[in-house]
């Protein structure tokens, strides 16, 4: 591990970042989800996402990439359990690299599926992460195979109780892209039969005290909006459910897209701060002055 500075990648020692947050709180948030080629659809290095951190303006970004899951459950979208090392080598040369300029953190996209929950529980009980994003991802072969079936709106209400599922594991800071299902049959989505269920989910999240993602990338699906829809940023602000906002970005030119958008829409939605996690912490944001804030795209 790198020695402690106000920059280190997975520093356990927090009070050597007092100064650095300082500098930092609520002025400008960090990038919150971005990837790495090791999960072999993502293109550029954490170096070269640090740099696009840089342009954009912003202070830090944590490199969440898919994590390692047992039994080569979807292996073709996510690093191999032996390229974890190696995942940590590259996040550390990225902070190295940009200390000083751009605050680099190892962070996580780790998926919640039943049974596996243990050995995710324990991957992330080893590791120094900083912050540690919930995913249920139901457009893998897995999913598919487990939990579709014939009748979408069955299907939506599965995955939107999965997510509170997630959520009550305790694992996670945030519950990533929480719609992601409409796209799986964006012609069978039909946001008000689904009202009842995703208000149940959200009291459920919202007991268990993780976030959730407004995630930007949600333009460049099917169904193009950012992920979850306005309508639900409402009933989760109604709970009090603290966002963390992630452009999911699988390209370096991705990080910080949609930003400014994605800070008007919570502020529609009656949200004034947003949030970011370093070492597992929130830290809070008034939009009000991210809003202020020179964006570089
Ligand atoms: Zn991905
Ligand atoms: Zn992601």
């Amino acid at each position: 591990m790198p020695p402690s500075r106000p920059t280190v990648t997975c520093s356990i020692n927090t009070s050597s970042h007092t100064a650095f947050h300082t500098a930092h709180n609520n002025r400008m948030i960090y990038e919150s989800h971005s990837h790495t080629p090791l999960c072999k659809h993502a293109q550029g290095t954490p170096t070269e996402y640090a740099a696009a951190a840089h342009r954009a303006g912003m202070p830090g970004i944590t490199i969440t990439c898919h994590n390692p899951m047992p039994d080569r459950f979807s292996v073709h979208v996510r690093m191999d359990p032996e390229q974890w090392d190696e995942y940590i080598r590259i996040v550390a040369q990225a902070a190295e690299e940009w200390r000083g300029k751009v605050d680099v953190r190892l962070g996580l996209e780790a998926d919640y599926y039943p049974g596996h929950v243990d050995f995710v529980r324990k991957q992330i009980a080893e590791n120094p992460l900083s912050y540690v994003i919930g995913s249920v991802h139901p457009q893998t072969p897995e999913y598919r195979r487990d939990f579709r079936t014939d009748d979408p709106l069955r299907d939506q209400i599965t995955y939107f109780n999965m997510l509170a599922d997630a959520a009550e594991t305790g694992l996670f800071d945030c519950i990533s892209h929480p719609d992601l299902i409409k796209n799986e049959t964006p012609d069978d989505w039909q946001t008000e039969r689904l009202l009842d269920t995703i208000a149940r989910v959200l009291d459920r999240i919202a007991a268990s005290n993780t976030a959730m993602e407004l995630n930007t990338s949600g333009r460049y699906k099917k169904i193009t909006e950012m992920n979850p829809f306005p309508q639900m940023l409402q009933m989760m602000h109604e709970r009090e459910i603290p966002v963390v906002i992630g452009a999911d970005a699988h390209v370096p030119d991705r990080v910080g897209e949609g930003y400014p958008e994605a800070l008007a829409l919570l502020q529609q939605a009656g949200y004034d701060e947003v949030l970011y996690f370093i070492d597992r912490q929130p830290q809070r944001v008034a939009i009000s002055q991210a809003l202020q804030y020179d964006w570089g795209k």
